[in-house]
């Protein structure tokens, strides 16, 4: 699953400590879990009647069960469905116990059952939900007006037993076979082709074909007055499915479908198992995109496509449709044993998702681009109360916070990464074969990773990984260097955990995978294991990165005298080295250890050269400081400043893309420039609104690429009339992507009276009611100028706004609306406002927020007055 946390995304988490125990391969009776294991069902036969305007369904099921020894009961999964004739190979039960708030039934039958196979049926009614959990009827605005709605669902992580009974946990993997009966005109898309479809009247009921063993929460059904894209390619049927209207918006998704497989077939030397693989577009109220098998469903401005797209919005897509169908495999052909490995699916789809689009869009160096993302796992488990990869899960409510996006995701992505690096990327792709070979339609724990990888590399991978996935945090590796009287230069290397509060301490330990590079040579493999453990690194006078290439997920402090060889060097460094030590350098800076001097010293040392990725940590650093220093006497000075550093590279690219410019360039001028803007150049804001301007008279006059950059800043500086051309533009727009643009642009006026008129704006029915994730982002947006206004106008209306988000609600309130408005309110009152909004159990999660948000505040303390220091000291001799 990948969740759109866009607009908290920058937002950062921590949480309590949770230790995980290192466990055995897998083993179905000794799965956590809360169902009994003496009963498993094999295949499910379910069939249902939605009934669209009463937000009701109707239902029947057949279930064979294999009674692995004799039971006078039956315990499975249900929620807000009643059962009806409940009987066992044909017998009615004598008792059925339905507890919704164990989600738990039970039925005791009329006489015990011996060991062997037998048949559970029943009838039920439930409910059509309205947010994306079990079946929901999602509302949309049509192509050409009036408002449609279609049905889909989203089972992960444990809402399939909305819809219909079942044992719904990942180790009980069964055969499904689904029908059901729509509107004869509406078109209905499931894990398997159609095998069946009768018209009768002005309905139609359609029976898909039997499904491969798979765990419920992979079980997909989407109906409605869609349109498909097509194309087949070896075995494979592939369909890209929208709304009717939008579907030629599809035509890079299918492009991608069909490559990503192809590739994918080979990476994990097994050849995907099904004969289809739909991917759907669901308009925008399902946030994100979940990848039920052959059946992946995608948040629409994540899988299409317009004339107004950007090269960003590309991008997004590409790296989501990776990141989906890498769970075909990690995930959907072999699913982790129970949610404590939930890593296995996410971590891995993340990392393979980077890895695929990194191959196949050389010109977007997407690695680099990945760094924000290794930065937003750092930061929160930088923090005293973060928790491991592998979490402790006893419940649905854990299971649902074990998606922390930061962690589960991003950390592990990073992880493995550098165990590839480590291992080499042969024999790791040598592992995952073997990995997915053994427990193919089966489920795995950590372990069988960690043993598939042992044999394909003929070393204890677990002894080295193992510390990376069950402990919080990540080492800070310190770097002391002696020279020997030949100028040979020698390292002394040793590790603690990083915190980012002071006074913090933890005596934890890891195998550091290093990547140690001297001057321009390829970089050394080190593992790091002893303190003081010492290697030879090439001659003093040369630059030293103990992080070559940004691949490992540590931190690197250097002793003063190599600190200040790299500085001088700075300038010719390879690029990814450079991010690492701007990304340390600005985090040591946050913790007292190093001077806000020797972070901008780095930054000063890049001039004009165009490393895209590092200018990118150097814009959002000084951006934190200008937005700290926003209202206080040191401003203006800084604002200057910040501009000083930026600008040599910003002449350099010109406002003018060059033909043979490559994405991160391009992106890279539209950084700059946005910045100057933001940060009061004067020139740029006039040749911004010149560029607007002629915008209003010709829509093709900016491209969708450059949109964003000139809206922004015209958005922020606009008067009342400016801002009058933004909405109306807004209103008039036919595209979807310029759409969102201009509202976002709006969102962001400085203006006290225009903030309140976008404010009315992004809860206004003007904007069409698929749009949550764009009233979202407008807030997003209004909170830089307007912390307080965003956060009543996003308070007034949280439950409607969060509704995209389905079951992960209570973590999104807990964990990040806090580190997101952390400017808005006082902390204490933040605190009170998610203690009455999410259950009493969230408490790690709630920490995990306040300590984020929190230090935030803490941070702004600090580093307003560095920075004014910092600029008085050196006007005295600039
Ligand atoms: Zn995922």
């Amino acid at each position: 699953m990948t969740k759109t946390v866009g607009f908290i995304a920058a937002a950062l988490a921590a949480a309590l400590a949770q230790t995980a125990v290192a466990e055995a391969p897998f083993d179905f009776d000794k799965a956590p879990g809360r169902l009994p294991k003496n009963v498993v069902p094999v295949d499910y036969s379910i069939a249902v009647v939605p009934d669209i305007a009463a937000k009701t369904f109707s239902g029947t099921e057949s279930v064979s069960l294999n009674v692995r020894e004799a039971t006078g009961q039956v315990v499975f999964n249900t929620l807000n469905l009643t059962l009806k004739d409940v009987r066992v190979d044909g017998k009615p039960v004598k008792d059925v116990k339905n507890d919704n708030d164990a989600q738990l039934a039970t039925v005791t039958l009329a006489a015990p059952a011996p060991a062997g196979m037998h048949r559970l049926t029943l009838s039920y009614a439930g409910v059509i939900e309205s947010r994306p959990q079990g079946l929901f009827a999602q509302p949309y605005g049509k192509v050409g007006g009036g408002e449609g709605v279609l049905l889909s669902t989203q089972m992960e992580s444990t809402d399939a037993r909305r819809m219909f009974p079942c044992w719904d946990e990942p180790a009980f993997r069964a055969t499904f076979r689904l029908t059901a009966t729509v509107p004869a005109e509406w078109q209905t898309i499931g894990n398997m082709p159609v095998a069946k479809r009768v018209v009768h009247g002005k309905l139609a009921t359609v029976t898909f074909e039997r499904s491969p063993k798979m765990p419920s929460y992979l079980v997909e059904f989407t109906a409605g007055d869609m349109r498909e894209l097509k194309d087949t390619s070896g075995k494979v049927h592939f369909g890209v499915w929208a709304v009717a209207g939008h579907e030629a918006d599809g035509a890079t998704a299918l492009a991608n479908a069909k490559q990503i497989l192809a590739d994918y077939d080979e990476y994990f030397g097994y050849d995907f198992p099904l004969p289809k693989l739909d991917s759907i577009a669901i308009p925008g109220g399902f946030s994100g995109a979940m990848e039920n098998w052959g059946a992946i469903t995608y948040n629409d401005a994540g899988l299409l496509l317009s004339s107004g797209s950007s090269i960003g919005d590309a991008q997004g897509v590409y790296a989501t449709m990776a990141h989906e169908m890498a769970h075909q495999w990690n995930g959907d052909l072999v699913t982790m044993g129970w949610w404590d490995d939930l890593w296995l699916n996410e971590s891995f789809a993340s990392w393979m998702a980077a890895k695929e689009t990194d191959r196949r869009n050389p010109g977007w160096k997407w690695w680099e681009t990945q760094d924000g993302t290794k930065e937003a796992a750092m930061a929160p488990d930088s923090h005293a109360s973060s928790h491991a990869i592998q979490v402790h899960v006893t419940d649905e409510l854990q299971a649902a916070n074990a998606f922390d996006p930061t962690i589960t995701y991003n950390k592990g992505q990073a992880v493995l990464r550098m165990l590839e690096a480590h291992l080499g990327p042969d024999t790791f792709r040598e592992g995952i074969r073997r990995y997915m070979k053994a427990r193919a339609f089966g489920n795995a724990t950590t372990a069988d990773l960690w043993n598939a990888l042992s044999a394909a590399s003929r070393q204890d991978v677990g002894a080295i990984a193992a510390g990376w996935t069950t402990q919080a945090g990540l080492p800070l590796v310190s770097v002391a260097a002696e020279c020997d009287a030949q100028g040979k230069r020698t390292v002394s290397l040793s590790q603690k955990r990083f915190f980012l509060e002071d006074g913090a301490a933890d005596t934890s330990h890891w195998s550091v995978p290093l990547q140690i590079r001297a001057g321009n040579a390829a970089p050394a493999t080190v593992l790091l294991t002893q303190q003081g453990q010492r290697v030879a690194a090439g001659a003093c006078q040369e630059p030293l990165s103990a992080n070559a290439d940004a691949i490992g997920y540590y931190r690197v402090q250097y002793d003063a005298t190599t600190l200040s060889t790299n500085t001088r060097a700075f300038g010719t460094l390879p690029d990814a080295d450079r991010i690492a030590m701007l990304d340390d350098q600005w985090a040591l800076v946050q913790t007292h250890s190093a001077p806000l001097a020797s972070y901008l010293a780095l930054a000063e040392g890049m001039r004009n050269s165009v490393d895209s990725s590092a200018w990118q940590q150097i814009n959002d650093s000084l951006g934190v400081i200008e937005y700290d220093e926003r209202g206080a006497p040191g401003h203006d000075a800084f604002a200057t400043y910040a501009r000083s550093v930026i600008k040599p590279v910003a002449d350099r690219l010109g406002w003018d893309a060059k033909a043979d410019e490559t994405p991160d360039l391009q992106n890279l001028r539209r950084t700059v420039i946005q910045n100057l803007g933001v940060w009061g150049d004067a020139g740029v804001i006039a040749e911004a609104r010149r560029h607007f301007a002629a915008f209003v008279k010709d829509r093709s006059a900016i491209t969708p690429d450059d949109q964003p950059m000139i809206l922004t800043i015209v958005g922020l500086h606009a008067d009342k009339a400016t801002f009058e051309q933004l909405h109306m533009l807004a209103k008039q727009s036919t595209d979807d992507s310029e759409r969102r643009r201009l509202y976002i642009a709006l969102a962001g006026a400085r203006d006290a009276g225009l903030g309140e008129e976008a404010a009315k704006i992004a809860l206004d029915p003007e904007i069409p009611p698929q749009e949550i994730q764009l009233r979202l982002g407008m807030l997003a947006t209004l909170r830089a100028e307007h912390p307080r206004l965003a956060w009543n106008t996003f308070n007034n209306k949280a439950a409607e706004l969060l509704s995209s988000f389905g079951n992960m609600v209570p973590l999104i309130e807990a964990q990040f609306v806090p580190q997101f408005f952390w400017n808005s309110l006082p902390p204490d009152e933040m605190e009170a406002w998610i203690k009455a909004h999410v259950p009493a159990e969230m408490g790690p999660q709630i920490r995990k927020g306040m300590e984020g948000a929190r230090f935030q505040y803490t941070r702004k303390q600090a580093l307003v007055p560095a920075a004014d220091a910092y600029l008085a000291g050196r006007g005295s001799h600039a």
